[in-house]
């Protein structure tokens, strides 16, 4: 998967074409995204005895990872992503401008706590 939580990517088909937002959700074995503020259906309730009104719930409905693009912070625009693989980590890299994709994600290096006494 090319696209993780966090990410801020457009949607590039479909009705919410255009739209942008946060990824709230991989869902990795469906190879689809939630994203904040996209897609988003109304489920209507019916009447129950916990909610004797019934009523409307908005969830975002997840979209296929295809149908969306990573948006560069660097360039500002949706972008293909290339991936540049070292010993230590997986980068991902903007191929408009070969910036950085994953400014959060450092080498974090184990190590070991001594105990003194
Ligand atoms: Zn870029």
């Amino acid at each position: 998967m090319k696209i993780k939580k966090g990410d801020n990517v457009m949607v590039i088909s479909g009705k919410d074409r255009g739209k942008t937002g946060a990824v709230e959700r991989v869902l990795v074995d469906k190879e689809k995204v939630l994203i904040a503020g996209v897609a988003i259906a109304k489920h209507h309730l019916k009447p129950s005895k916990k909610d004797p009104q019934g009523g409307i719930v908005t969830m975002p409905t997840p979209i296929a990872v295809s149908n969306v693009m990573l948006v560069c912070p660097h360039c500002g625009k949706p972008v293909r992503i290339a991936q540049r693989v070292s010993a230590t980590m997986k980068e991902r890299i903007c191929r408009k401008c070969q910036g950085n994709l994953d400014t959060k994600t450092q080498v974090t290096t184990k190590v070991k706590e001594k105990h003194v006494k």
